[in-house]
C-alpha cells in the first residue's frame, strides 16, 4: 500500500513540477525534509509549503467509497486528515502560509492549480500593482516625460483645481 500511494503522489508531484516549469516559476524546492509535515514544495524567500495529497489518503471528499471500503479505510484516512490539519496549522505558528492541493485539483487542471500557488507566492493584488506602476513609468518615458515634466504636470492640475 505504501508503495502504491508513494508512487501516486510521485505523479501529481511531477505534474505540479513540470507546471511551475512551464510557467516559469522558480525559487522552490521539493521535499523538504527539514520541516514540519515535509512540505512536496517549499518557497523558502516567500515562506509559501505546498503539499500535494493523494485524494484517497488525505480523505478527499471526490473519493466516495463504498460502506466496507469506508469502514476499512476509515481510521487510517481519519488520521490523516487530524495529521494534516496538526501539520498545517504548526507550519502557519512557524510564520508559513500552507498551500494543499489534492490530486484531483492536477488532475482536472495543472494549470489553474499552478495558478493557485502562484496567487500565495506572489500575491496578486502586489503583483498587479507593480505591473501598473511599472506601466505608468513605461508610458511616461514612452512619451519622452521627464521626472520634472511630470512634477510639474502634477503642480499645474493640482493649480487648476
Ligand atoms: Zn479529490
Amino acid at each position: 500500500m505504501a508503495a502504491i500511494r508513494s508512487k501516486n503522489t510521485r505523479s501529481t508531484e511531477r505534474r505540479l513540477r513540470a507546471g511551475l516549469a512551464a510557467a516559469g516559476i522558480s525559487g522552490w524546492r521539493m521535499n523538504a525534509k527539514d520541516l514540519t509535515g515535509k512540505p512536496d514544495f517549499v518557497f523558502d524567500d516567500e515562506k509559501v509549503a505546498v503539499f500535494v495529497d493523494g485524494c484517497f489518503w488525505h480523505g478527499c471528499k471526490c473519493k466516495r467509497l463504498s460502506k466496507t471500503h469506508k469502514s476499512f479505510w476509515k481510521k487510517k484516512i481519519e488520521t490523516n486528515i487530524v495529521r494534516d490539519k496538526k501539520v498545517s496549522r504548526a507550519l502557519r505558528r512557524q510564520g508559513w502560509k500552507v498551500v494543499r492541493i489534492k490530486e484531483h485539483e492536477l488532475k482536472s487542471s495543472v494549470s489553474k492549480t499552478v495558478e493557485k500557488v502562484r496567487k500565495v507566492v506572489t500575491p496578486p493584488d502586489m503583483s498587479e500593482f507593480d505591473a501598473l506602476i511599472r506601466q505608468v513609468r513605461q508610458q511616461a518615458k514612452d512619451a519622452g516625460l521627464k521626472q520634472a515634466d511630470i512634477k510639474s504636470a502634477v503642480a499645474k492640475t493640482r493649480g487648476q483645481k
